[in-house]
C-alpha cells in the first residue's frame, strides 16, 4: 500500500496491489509456478511459522494472486474507517470462481446444525449452493423477503440457531436491494455474522463495510473483471487474523484457488473500474428511460427508476443504481424470444459486467434449476428478460433494440 493518500479510487485501482520484482517489471509478472524455493532450510521454516503463509506452494498463495487480492482489498476499504477511526484494513483471499470463494465464506464460517438466513431473490448457483450442497452438509437455510425488517426480526427471533446472514443486493435477476445498514444492525444485536455479496454494485458503487458486515464476496469474473476473460471469485474479510488463520486454512484446503494468469487479467481489468462504470451507468439509465417509454415493454425492473419499490434503499447505500436491470415484454414468453432472436449487436449470453451488453433469459437459463413455482414467486416470470447494460456507444444499443421491439 503506497503511502502517499491517495483520494480518487481510480488511483487507488491503478497503484495498489503489486511489489517490486527482480526484473523491475511495470505489471505484476504472471507467476506461473506451483512452488517456490528457499535459500535455505530456515528460511524455509520461516516462511511456514509466519501467519502469511507466502512463497511456498501455490495452493496456498502466490504473488500474482496476491497483486489482486490488494487491489480488492484496497477498493472495498476506499475512504473507510475502524473502529478507531484508522484507515480500515481488509483481508482478500483469490480463489477459482465466485462459487469457490462462497463456499469458503460459508464452510469456514458455519458448522452443521447452523442455519443461514437469506433473501428469495438470489444468484442461481447461490440457491443452488444453500439448498443442495450445505443442507447436505447440515447448515439449512431461511429465505425470507429480507426487505420486510420486522419480518427480519421475527425470523432471527424465532430461530436461534441463524448465524450468519447473507444478502445478495442488488439481488439477481429483479435487481432488488436489501438495506444493507438495517438488516446489519438487526443480525448484530444477535452476534450473527452478515456476509455481502456485492458483484452486481462493485466496490465502486457500494461499499457494505460502511454498515459493519463481517464479509464482501464478489464473482470477479463479472465487472471487477470487464472483459469477460476470466472465472474467479473473491472474498474480503476484516477481521484479519481470522482471514490468515481460520478462513486461509479452509481455502487452502478446499483447494479454490485461483491461478496466476487469471489474477493477471482481473488485475489489469480492475485498473478502469471507475471509468467502465461510470459508462455502465450512464448507458444503463438510458436504457432503463427508453425501455419504459416503449409500448411493446410491460415492466421493468431498475432502481434508478422512481417505481420500482427499492428506489429509496438503493439510492441510500449506492452511489448509482448500476448497469443490471430486468424487463418484461407485454407479448410474454414468445415476444422475449423475438426480441433475443433480432438483436443484432447486443450479444446472448449469460453473466454480466462485461464491457459489451449482455441479454438472457432466466427462467430458462441462469434460473432453470429453481423450481418454476419457486422461480415464478422470486419473480422470475417466463417472459423476463436481464441485461447487462455495456459501454458501447449508447445510441447502438438503442438502435438495436428499437429494431429488434418492432414486430
Ligand atoms: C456470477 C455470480 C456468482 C457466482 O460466481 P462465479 O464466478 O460464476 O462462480 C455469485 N453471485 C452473483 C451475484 C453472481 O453474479
Amino acid at each position: 500500500m503506497s503511502e502517499f493518500p491517495l483520494t480518487g479510487i481510480s488511483s487507488v485501482a491503478m497503484h495498489t496491489g503489486g511489489h517490486n520484482n527482480a526484473e523491475s517489471s511495470h505489471l505484476t509478472p504472471i507467476y506461473a509456478t506451483s512452488t517456490f524455493v528457499f535459500d535455505t532450510a530456515e528460511q524455509g521454516m520461516e516462511r511456514f511459522a509466519s501467519l502469511d503463509k507466502e512463497k511456498i506452494y501455490s495452493r496456498w498463495g502466490n504473488p500474482s494472486f496476491k497483486a489482486a487480492e490488494e487491489t480488492i482489498a484496497a477498493l472495498e476499504a476506499f475512504g473507510l474507517q475502524d473502529g478507531d477511526g484508522n484507515p480500515l484494513r481488509l483481508k482478500a483471499l483469490l480463489h477459482a470462481s465466485g462459487q469457490a470463494a462462497m463456499t469458503t465464506m460459508f464452510m469456514s464460517n458455519l458448522q452443521s446444525g447452523d442455519m443461514i438466513l437469506s433473501h428469495f431473490s438470489l444468484y442461481g448457483g447461490t440457491y443452488e449452493l444453500l439448498h443442495k450442497v450445505l443442507a447436505q452438509s447440515g447448515i439449512e437455510t431461511v429465505i425470507i423477503d429480507m426487505r420486510d425488517l420486522n419480518l427480519v426480526e421475527e425470523t432471527l427471533k424465532q430461530n436461534p440457531r441463524i448465524k450468519l446472514v447473507h444478502i445478495e443486493t442488488p439481488a439477481n435477476p429483479t435487481i432488488q436491494c436489501v438495506d444493507i445498514e438495517e438488516v446489519t444492525k438487526l443480525a448484530k444485536q444477535r452476534d450473527m455474522l452478515v456476509t455481502v455479496d456485492n458483484t452486481f454494485a462493485t466496490p465502486y458503487l457500494q461499499q457494505p463495510f460502511k454498515y459493519g458486515v463481517d464479509f464482501v464476496f464478489h464473482s470477479t469474473t463479472k465487472f471487477l473483471n470487464g472483459h469477460g476473460t476470466a472465472i474467479g471469485g473473491v472474498l474480503i474479510g476484516k477481521d484479519i487474523e481470522l482471514m490468515k488463520t481460520k478462513v486461509w486454512k479452509w481455502f487452502a484446503l478446499l483447494g479454490g484457488n485461483a491461478n496466476p494468469f487469471d489474477a493477471f487479467l482481473l488485475s489489469t481489468g480492475m485498473k478502469t473500474l471507475e471509468l467502465r462504470m461510470d459508462r455502465h451507468c450512464e448507458n444503463a439509465m438510458q436504457v432503463a428511460n427508453f425501455l419504459e417509454q416503449h409500448s411493446a415493454v410491460g415492466h421493468v425492473n431498475y432502481t434508478g427508476l422512481k417505481d420500482h419499490p427499492d428506489y429509496a434503499v438503493s439510492a441510500k447505500q449506492m452511489k448509482h443504481p448500476g448497469a443490471l436491470m430486468s424487463f418484461e415484454l407485454k407479448g410474454g414468453l414468445e415476444a422475449g424470444k423475438q426480441f433475443i432472436n433480432k438483436l443484432q449487436m447486443c450479444v446472448r449470453a449469460v453473466s454480466l459486467g462485461t464491457v459489451d451488453t449482455l441479454i438472457s433469459h432466466p427462467a430458462s437459463m441462469t434460473h432453470f434449476s429453481v423450481p418454476r413455482e419457486e422461480r415464478i414467486k422470486f419473480g422470475i416470470t417466463d417472459g423476463l428478460i436481464r441485461l447487462s447494460v455495456g459501454i458501447e456507444n449508447v445510441g447502438d444499443i438503442l438502435n438495436d433494440f428499437e429494431q429488434a421491439l418492432k414486430i
